[in-house]
Parts: structure tokens; sequence; C-alpha cells
């Protein structure tokens, strides 16, 4: 059988005023008909470029393929004119992005957008005819009003709707393979789920699915096979099955016990130190070395091949140590990063830091929040879990003081607040927002970011602003030095313990903090949810935890 897709030893860099950056860097992978591979890393290894360039998508410049060739159908991409690869992109290869509103056109209505799509493939279809055709397609992808969604424009579709119109935009060409870019990421649980069925469900039988996510659970529910990317290259190779069952690569390991769902309910979660190292320079050796729990001295110098493991014709790793071993063993073998130390115990006997009554909130005709009634003891943690839009972003900003109820009453440490609140009731209650990148200003040091609100509010001198920002920053397990760097200079990881260092810098009771983990690769939230964990412990902190993932 000819594959559909055969990319082999793909290099591909970016000028950069640092230096040549090394995205890519040595990347093989075959996919056949009908088949759905996994292509998982963390953010920055390369998964997103790999995708890019198989319709050479990448910005050139900075970015260029330096060596390697891409075989989609058995046809070199690099050599292939303009004019024949624009009729591979969207009819034989379609794309659908994480976020849907970048791919869709927000000044036309869907319809015409659909209609558009398919007469670009084959101008002879009638505009009625294609019109129908994409009433269809958006029926099978699940949206239920198909008549209603060709007449609307974008914005007034929910996300999870948006990206259904996507999916049948792609698959009503009849593509032989989709590449999908996180797809389902920015989306609630629920509709997340429905997404990827949907695209198992829908697509033809031969037509291959190239998903690309950090998300292993994803990976899990969706793809028959899984390469797992790091630092530019594959580690590791197989069959989802045997993969999850027995990694064969201890940073797929880290990834799996990462998971919030693989760890037991009030226990720390594995994290794996450290980042993924810089692409402009790889450090010698495994580029996996210095965050690995099972290196030996040969990982700093040898730089391990890409092997298959004795007994497997499918399952391949990248690894000095663990190619020697047997399923069995790799199945058996303990992270050393799950420790078992309890989460603190709420003080139950206390008054509760935050306590609602029979809350209403009313949006013109909307009723967002209905009698809702909690109590938040110090040192507890509440999960307010929900799909999106059920009202969970409201109430939290009715507790913060951010939105006024329209009805009910809210105490805090026994006493009622009202809109017009103290500053000192302002501080008790401060938020760590979902998206890290948004939330800080980037015009701003970190150093003036965490503590500009500690000065505001008169709990430190104008004068005391760098100790205090180093005091802060290493309890959140950073270098003082971060201080005087910009947010665009670190991680999501990073930006979001930058933005825990500024909620904790009032000193608050309560911190509402809304989906902190839900913009993150798999293997941060556990660093982060650790920090929030051993913060609460020290400070005696009450959390209410808002989220869409039950896990
Ligand atoms: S080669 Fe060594 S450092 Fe790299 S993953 Fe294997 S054990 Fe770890």
């Amino acid at each position: 059988m000819t594959p559909i897709l055969e990319i082999n030893d793909l290099h591909v860099v970016f000028d950069t005023p640092e230096g040549i950056l090394r995205a890519v860097d040595g990347v093989s992978l075959s996919m056949n008909p009908g088949d759905t591979l996994g292509l998982v890393g963390e953010s920055g290894c390369g998964k997103t470029v790999t995708a890019m360039s198989i319709l050479r998508l990448i910005p050139d410049p900075p970015g260029r393929i330096t060596s390697g060739t891409i075989k989609f159908n058995g046809q070199d991409i690099a050599s292939l004119p303009l004019k024949e690869l624009r009729k591979i992109r969207g009819a034989a290869v379609g794309m659908v992005f994480q976020d849907p509103m970048t791919a869709l056109s927000p000044l036309h209505r869907i319809g015409d957008q659909l209609v558009e799509a398919i007469r670009l493939h084959d101008q002879r279809i009638p505009k009625n005819e294609a019109l129908a055709l994409a009433s269809e397609w958006l029926v099978k992808a699940g949206i239920d009003d198909p008549k209603r969604c060709l007449g609307e424009y974008p914005f007034r579709l929910s996300g999870g709707q948006q990206q259904r119109v996507m999916i049948a935009s792609v698959l009503m060409t009849n593509p032989s393979l989709i590449i999908a870019d996180e797809p389902t990421t920015a989306l609630d649980a629920t509709t997340q789920k429905q997404v990827l069925e949907l695209m198992r469900n829908i697509k033809g039988d031969d037509t291959a699915l190239l998903l690309i996510t950090h998300n292993m659970g994803v990976v899990a529910n969706t793809c028959s096979r899984i390469a797992v990317m790091y630092a530019g290259e594959i580690v590791e190779t197989g069959n989802v099955e045997e993969v999850f069952h027995s990694p064969g690569h201890p940073y797929t390991r880290a990834l799996l016990d990462a998971m919030p769902s693989n760890s037991r309910p009030g226990e720390r979660l594995a994290a794996i130190p450290g980042a993924v190292p810089s692409l402009l320079s790889y450090p010698a050796g495994c580029r996996f070395h210095d965050r690995c729990q099972f290196v030996i001295s040969e990982c700093n110098s040898t730089h391990p091949e890409l092997k298959k493991f004795e007994n497997s014709k499918t399952h391949s790793t990248r690894c000095l140590v663990w190619i020697n071993s047997t399923a069995e063993t790799r199945l058996h073998s303990k992270s050393k990063t799950a420790l078992s130390t309890k989460l603190p115990n709420p003080d139950y006997a206390a008054e509760p830091v935050i306590r609602s009554k029979e809350l209403h909130k009313k949006f013109k005709t909307v009723h967002a929040v209905k009698s809702l009634n909690i109590s938040l003891y110090p040192g507890e943690t509440l999960g307010l879990v929900g799909e999106s839009g059920c009202g969970k972003t409201t109430f939290a900003r009715m507790i913060a003081g951010l939105e006024t109820p329209t009805k009910g009453e809210i105490h805090i440490d026994g006493n009622q607040v009202y809109s017009n609140r103290s500053m000192s009731v302002k501080r008790d209650v401060q938020m760590v927002f979902q998206d890290p990148f948004s939330s800080l200003n980037p015009r701003m040091s970190v150093g003036d970011i965490i503590t500009e609100g500690a000065v505001f509010h008169g709990i430190i001198k104008r004068s005391e602003r760098i100790s205090e920002a180093a005091r802060l920053l290493n309890l959140v397990g950073m270098p003082p030095e971060a201080a005087f760097r910009y947010p665009h200079e670190f991680s999501g990881g990073q930006r979001q313990r930058i933005s825990i260092a500024r909620a904790i810098a009032l000193q608050p009771r309560v911190i509402i903090c809304d989906e902190p983990v839900s913009a993150l690769d798999d293997s941060v939230p556990a660093q982060v949810l650790n920090l929030l964990v051993d913060l609460q412990r020290e400070l005696n902190l009450a959390y209410l935890f808002i989220t869409h993932d039950i896990s």
C-alpha cells in the first residue's frame, strides 16, 4: 500500500535575531489511508511546524525546510509548483485549526463561506447544489438547525458550533488527509468529546487523520497510533495501546503521569521538572537528560537513535536505557515524582471565608446564575465544575466584586459585602485567570506587575518593591532576576506562576482560580496545581477553583 503521507528526515529551521532555531530536527513518519496518528508533545517541541511543513505553510522567511522529503500520495511536495500545491491544499489535505474564529471569515455568512469552499474545488457545482451539500454536511457535523446556521455570521455561533462548521467545511471536499492542530483545546470537556467523536465518525474510512495535541487523553480516545515529539525530534512511536500500556520513553511516561486524571484524589500530581530546551542550541547527548529521572552518565554525551523494541514491529524509542527493557519492566517502573503528600486540611470549625446565599444574576432575559449557595472554609478548595456558559465565571465575578448580583447575599468572613467594597475586602479576594498571555500587562516588567497592587494597597512601600518581588518570585519557584524581565519572555506555565505571585502579593484570604491550567500544556498543569497546593498550606488560602475538567 502506498502511504498517504511519508515524511523522511525533515529538518526545518527559522532565522531569528538570536540565531538559527532548529524547530524540526530529523523527523520521519508515515501514514497509510485511514490511519489516525496523534502527534503529541509540549509546546515548542516542533509538532505544529511539522504539520505546517506538509502543506508548505511555513512562513519563508524566516522559516525554511533545509533537508528531508515530504511525499503526499507518492508525490514530492517540496518540488510541486504552487499551482499544483493549491489543488492539494483544502481538497486532498484539509486542516482544522485550534481557533475556528481565525479560520472562518468574520465578515461572511457561514453559507457563503461553505459554498465558496465547495465551488473553489469544483466550479461546475451550481450555487444552490453547493448550498444543499453544505447543509447536508452541517447536519452530519451535528448542527441541529443547518438552515439557521448557514445564514449566521461565525461570531453568532458557540465555540463548539464554530468547530463543527470548520470540520464540515474540511470534510465536505472528501480529503485523503486531515491535519487537525489542537482542534479541541479551546472547547469545554463535553464539547471536546463530541467534536472528537464527530471527527472520528464522519471521516471516510480511507481518510487519514493527523491529530496534533498536547493532551494525551485526546490521543487515547481518538487515535490508533501515536508519535511523541520532544525538542524537535520524535522520541517514541507505536500503537496507542502499547504506548499507553507500557510507555517506551521516560518523557512519554512523565506526560502520562502528569495527567491529572492519573493521580489519586487528594494527592500531589506528578510534575515534569524543568522545561523544553532552547531550540537555538540543543544540549549534548539525550535532549531530555536534564529532566529525566532515569538518566545515566552516558545520556549526557550520547545522542540516542530512534530504535524499535526487540519484540515489537511498531514500538520505537529514542532512549539509551529503556531500549533494552521489556514491556513488563516498563509497566512496573515507578516515576519518582509521584509524591504522596496529602492536600491541606480545611478548617471546618472556622467561619466560612466566603458564603453566598441565594445568589442570582440576570442579564436581560438570560438567567446566568440562579439561587447559588456555597460556603468556602479557610484552607479549603471548592471545585466549581460545568460546561462553558453554565454560569461559573459569572458567579466567580460576583464573588470577586466584578459583577453586581441581581439578588442574594455574599458574606466574606461573616460580614455581608456589597458592590461598593472597602479596600481591605477587595484585597481579600483575588483572581487567577485562564489565559496567562492576556492577563499580564506586556508593557510592565514582572517585578512591577506583581508588586503594583501591594504598593497601591499600602502593604509595602515603593522602595521595597525589588525585595518584595524577589520574595514573591521565590514563593512561586522563580528566580529573582525574573522581576526585571517582561511577560513575553516567559512560557505559559511561568506566566501563570507570575499571575499567582501577583494574586498572593495582596495577602488574600481567597483566590478564585478561573480555569488556571486549561490553556497550558499537559506537562505544566501539574506544576501549577502543585504550586497552588503548596501555597495553600503555607498561607492558609481558600480556593474557588473553576474548571470544565472534572479530573
Ligand atoms: S537516554 Fe537517558 S536521559 Fe534520555 S530518556 Fe533515556 S534514560 Fe533518560
